[in-house]
């Protein structure tokens, strides 16, 4: 199973502006990196910026490949599998890795009830 390398800081201070870059599960255009900041087009064609150091550790310029929801990586769509997966508020579709533990390992964290939090207390007031 191959895996798709993410952006380097040298790779970012090279890059064309008017690159396609994958940050996480969104797709963007590439602007320019300045003082450790970089300058981006989202989909919707709102200019963003991030940290490099944030860049660095999400994205790729490799747009075809997709993220897995468990540990990150970066990968091709034919080493990737949908799983299903029961949650608490019902199920849901996630993206893993065919191969290792990522599907497993995904599932279990999944279903174990989350913690209350600030927003489960306050969609609890709304039903009251
Ligand atoms: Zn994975």
């Amino acid at each position: 199973m191959q895996i798709i390398p993410k952006l380097s800081r040298e790779r970012l201070a090279a890059l064309p502006p008017g690159t396609p870059l994958r940050i996480g599960r969104q797709l963007v255009t590439f602007n320019e990196c300045r003082a450790d900041t970089v300058f981006y087009t989202d989909q919707a064609g709102t200019p963003r910026q991030f940290a490099e150091a944030i860049i660095c550790a999400s994205a790729t310029e490799h747009v075809e490949s997709q993220m897995c929801d468990y540990c990150g990586k970066f990968r091709l769509p034919a080493d990737l599998q949908l799983i299903v997966v029961e949650q608490y508020r019902g199920s849901k579709t996630h993206t893993v890795c065919k191969e290792g533990l990522c599907a497993y390992m995904l599932q279990m964290q999944k279903r174990t009830k989350p913690a209350p939090t600030m927003r489960g207390a306050r969609g609890k007031t709304s039903w009251k």
